[in-house]
């Protein structure tokens, strides 16, 4: 059923009320990217934080309307998902006391190589660290686009940190970002936006 929701979101008119209705000033900048990775049908599942945690519940119907499912744990973090079990459990992996870094990637559709990466070398903890180590100018060619220096201020085509400098299966979900803003730059709130993204990575 969410099948057919998700298909008329996905054309600009849709796109676009799911863009302007979102309160995008309760959110990071980076909520817009992992957003459009759900949207685009690129990842599973979503987890951002929410600055305001009284927007939780004008969210929660939000999310319900788009038959989308929602989970949040008091303290501003919240899971976005497609399928209904899947909030709930990405909540008690991320809660988990063991170390669940790779198992809570898999769940969010990162590549399973950079999910190893990133457990390998302490875990979430580490990840803006890891990020910062990760030099633009080491990027080469068609590569660049899995840049991720910037995910905090929003202009990312990925929501995790890649493995490598040529991570391949990082690259295959940038160019479907790519493809999805090419595919949608009519839709006019979407594109100030990923307008600024299609500047950032020259394309
Ligand atoms: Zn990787």
């Amino acid at each position: 059923m969410y099948e057919s929701r998700l298909s008329k979101i996905i054309n600009n008119q849709n796109l676009e009320n799911v863009w302007t209705s979102i309160k995008w000033q309760h959110f990071p900048a980076s909520a817009k990217v992992d957003l459009t990775q759900f949207i685009a049908q690129i990842k599973p599942a979503i987890r951002t934080k929410l600055l305001c945690k009284a927007y939780a519940s004008e969210l929660i119907q939000l999310m319900h309307s788009y038959g989308w499912y929602f989970a949040g744990d008091g303290e501003g973090y919240v899971v976005i998902a497609r399928d209904k079990n899947l909030p709930e459990l990405i909540m008690d992996v991320d809660q988990s006391n063991q170390p669940h870094e790779n198992h809570l990637g898999l769940l969010l559709g990162y590549p399973s190589c950079c999910c190893r990466f990133v457990s390998e070398r302490g875990g979430e903890n580490n990840i803006d660290e890891l990020a910062s180590k990760r030099k633009k100018i080491e990027f080469k060619g068609e590569y660049t686009l899995i840049d991720v220096s910037h995910y905090l201020d929003g202009i990312s085509l990925l929501s995790h940190v890649p493995c490598s400098y040529q991570c391949f299966p990082s690259l295959r979900i940038a160019k479907e970002m790519k493809n999805f803003i090419h595919q949608h730059k009519e839709c006019e709130s979407f594109s100030l936006w990923s307008s600024e993204l299609a500047r950032y990575y020259q394309f």
